[in-house]
């Protein structure tokens, strides 16, 4: 299977990271994101700016984080023989070799992974495709691609997209607490193919 991995929100946990960063540099404390613009609603101009300066961006992606479950599921993906490949809205000019680092930390010891796409966010996931499965959190992204009808779209219930997918749930969307659900639906599609 062809499988496009999100990074942020998905592996690492972004929100909570940048939030720190933010505490760190300024003394700004918010809450974790209800919706998905809420932290940029929540910091002045100054503060979000700064969060994509490269200062901003080495802070947050250089931040040793990860959603172990969802590693867990990955490498089991990457273990069952697909063809993985982790797509990102990171910007490529500043997140490349923090990105890399982050591969090779969690998934290094394991299979290779197919590719590794860091595509500014006016490139549309999609267009990288045709993907087999795509496991993502943001919002538009994933009803973007449920809308193609041709890649089942896994989402982490998270706090900034639980709005706009709990119970969003059809044909080619499945919202998980678990991970592991991904990894199993795989097998099962591996037995019906
Ligand atoms: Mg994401």
């Amino acid at each position: 299977m062809r499988i496009a991995v999100d990074i942020d929100g998905v592996l690492f946990p972004w929100d909570d990271v940048a939030r720190g960063a933010l505490q760190f540099t300024f003394g700004t404390h918010t809450r974790a994101s209800g919706h998905w613009h809420a932290l940029k609603e929540a910091v002045d101009t100054r503060e979000w700016r700064w969060l994509w300066t490269r200062a901003g961006q080495d802070m947050v992606f250089g931040a040793d984080h990860a959603y172990g479950n969802a590693v867990a599921a990955v490498r089991e993906l990457l273990a069952m023989g697909n063809e993985v490949h982790f797509v990102t809205h990171r910007d490529p000019r500043l997140t490349l070799h923090h990105t890399a680092a982050f591969l090779s930390r969690h998934f290094g010891d394991g299979p290779a992974w197919a590719g590794v796409h860091s595509i500014k966010s006016r490139t549309p996931k999609r267009a990288l495709g045709p993907w087999d499965l795509m496991i993502e959190d943001k919002p538009d992204t994933v009803f973007d691609v449920v809308a193609q009808e041709n890649t089942m779209v896994f989402a982490p219930l998270r706090p900034w997209n639980r709005a706009e997918l709990e119970g969003a749930d059809g044909p080619y969307l499945r919202t998980y607490t678990d991970p592991a659900d991904i990894v199993e639906w795989v097998e099962h599609a591996k037995w019906r193919a």
